[in-house]
């Protein structure tokens, strides 16, 4: 069997975008409106040599934040629990919010292994951000932009070290 692939994190960090790039096709099941993904969704990723199933987990669905919240979670909980390789995204242009925070901290008593990577690290001034990476206790991120193919070779490294 493949091994599996999970990206994980916030809304809007950019991981259907990373998935579309892992799939390498424009699916027609990325919402028009970005940050949010309604279903669970599972492609055939490449990268260079590697091929894995990828998870891209769901953000937003209804405006309920308790809602929102367990969604999010059990989602995150069932990808992470199946998942050969965890992706945890953060936005390095923001920096590390509250959210991230809080999904970190449920992922690191899952106890599992994570690849901390820091999405649109193309921008101008994201240095704060990847330097806020620490906070997270995940380790060094792996910057990376997502939308423009940047930093792929490292997560190449990253994920064939992993899988
Ligand atoms: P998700 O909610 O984590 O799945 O995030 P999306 O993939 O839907 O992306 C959220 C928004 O961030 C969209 O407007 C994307 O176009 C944008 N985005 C994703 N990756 C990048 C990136 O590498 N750089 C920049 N500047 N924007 C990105
Ligand atoms: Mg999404």
């Amino acid at each position: 069997a493949q091994p599996t692939v999970a990206l994980v994190g916030r809304p809007n960090v950019g991981k259907s975008t990373l998935f579309n790039r892992l799939v390498g096709k424009k699916l027609a099941l990325v919402d028009d409106t970005p940050g949010v993904t309604r279903d669970r969704r599972v492609g055939n990723g490449r990268l260079g040599d590697l091929t894995f199933q990828v998870i891209d987990t769901a953000g937003l669905e209804e405006a309920n934040p308790d809602s929102l919240e367990g969604r999010m979670r059990a989602q995150t909980e069932t990808a992470i629990r199946d998942a050969d390789a965890i992706l945890f995204l953060y936005d390095a242009r923001a920096g590390i919010t509250p959210l991230d925070k809080h999904f970190s901290d449920m992922i690191r008593r899952m106890d599992r292994e994570v690849i901390l990577v820091a999405n649109k690290a193309e921008a101008r001034g994201v240095e704060a951000g990847l330097m806020e990476a620490y906070e997270l206790g995940l380790g060094e991120a792996i910057a990376v932009s997502a939308e423009h193919g940047q930093g792929m070779a490292d997560l190449y490294d990253a994920l064939r070290e992993a899988l």
